[in-house]
């Protein structure tokens, strides 16, 4: 028997409750893994409250990320003992996920546990760190340099902006970061490399179709008017990477800064972002993430805390990342 969180649906509100279950309840896949943690991202918070939709059926154990040891394995490239790690793929969405004792899944989905990371720290980067590693590697990718000007990136104390900074800070990028809790977290956001925080009311007001240049580039976490804004302020031939909607999946912008600037936008998966892609993305973050990051923006809770978690994630309480021990 093993300890789940599982999520179900009565006249249509989804339920968490924490239950035993016998590991014949797991669902089919070629690996089994002892989960060693797992982490909250804002999806899981939509997930577990059932604000967004996002299971696709029930009952479901959520977790879209988990670090743990394969316990079974009938595929060639796992073997029992080896440390793994997954996000995406629609685990804890489609498929039983990380917020469970044990998980079944395809091995096609896992990923070795980078050396030099134990399974504590990969779920403090989680698909959140992954995400930011995609965005940055984007921005890096559209050549824009550390020379070019500030890197501004929006949602900051969340985990993939906050991963985000760090990431821009260690690559040698000036990084302002926009935050609707400029007063609690300007510090710690200034810790973790930003060397100017700008309050998200800025960014709130209706955007011009251009408006001053600013920003070499960006990373946006938000979406809708917020990124409008940004847009318009985006320097001749930046670029801009985007992941997310916390502040709505509208954009109310216009072609002016595409087709008079040069901007380029780009989107950025990380759910099925090919294996190759991942690890070399994974690689990067133990590289580049400082021993600090680890200690500074992250928070473990026990399974029993998560659904006050997943509340407070959706209301934009959360700072940084939060790992689940199992
Ligand atoms: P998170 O930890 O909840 O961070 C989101 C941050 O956005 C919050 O900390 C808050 O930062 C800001 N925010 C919250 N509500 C807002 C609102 N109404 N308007 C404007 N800003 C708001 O979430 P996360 O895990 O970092 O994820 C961020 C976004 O990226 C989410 O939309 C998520 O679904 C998406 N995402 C996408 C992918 C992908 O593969 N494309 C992967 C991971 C995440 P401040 O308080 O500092 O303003």
């Amino acid at each position: 028997m093993f300890k789940a969180l599982v999520l179900e649906q009565e006249d249509k509100k989804t339920l968490a409750t924490i239950r035993q279950m016998a590991t014949s309840e797991l669902p089919a896949g070629d690996v089994l893994i002892d989960v060693d943690y797992s982490s909250l991202n804002y999806k899981d918070g939509l997930a577990i409250t059932g604000k967004g939709r996002i299971v696709r059926q029930f009952p479901m154990v959520p977790g879209v990320d988990l670090a743990g040891t394969v316990a079974e394995s009938s595929d060639d490239r796992y073997h029992v003992g080896d440390k793994v790690v997954l996000t995406g793929w629609g685990v804890g969405e489609g498929h039983w996920g990380g917020m469970a004792e044990k998980a079944r899944l395809n091995a096609d989905w896992l990923v070795p546990l980078p050396a030099n990371l134990d399974g504590k720290q990969a779920m403090m980067v989680g698909t959140a760190g992954l995400t930011a590693m995609l965005c940055v590697q984007a921005i890096v990718d559209a050549n824009v340099k550390p020379e070019d000007g500030e890197i501004l990136v929006t949602g900051a104390s969340g985990g993939v902006g906050s991963v985000a900074i760090t990431l821009l800070a260690q690559l040698g990028y000036k990084v302002a970061a926009v935050t609707g809790r400029a007063e609690a977290n300007g510090p710690l956001l200034k810790q973790l490399g930003a060397t100017t925080i700008i309050d998200r009311s800025v960014f709130e007001e209706p955007a011009r179709p251009l408006d001053k240049q600013l920003w070499a580039g960006a990373i946006d976490t938000v979406g809708s008017k917020v990124l409008a804004k940004v847009l318009s302020q985006i320097n001749y031939n930046g670029a801009v990477a985007i992941c997310g909607l916390a502040g709505g999946f509208d954009l109310p912008t216009t072609v002016m800064p595409f087709i008079l600037r040069n901007v380029r936008l780009q989107g950025i998966d990380s759910v099925m972002c090919p294996f190759e892609k991942r690890q070399q993305a994974w690689q990067r973050l133990t590289e580049l993430l400082p021993a600090s990051y680890f200690e500074q923006a992250c928070r473990e809770v026990a399974l029993e805390q998560v659904a006050e978690c997943a509340e407070a994630i959706t209301n934009g309480q959360i700072t940084g990342r939060v790992v689940i021990k199992l």
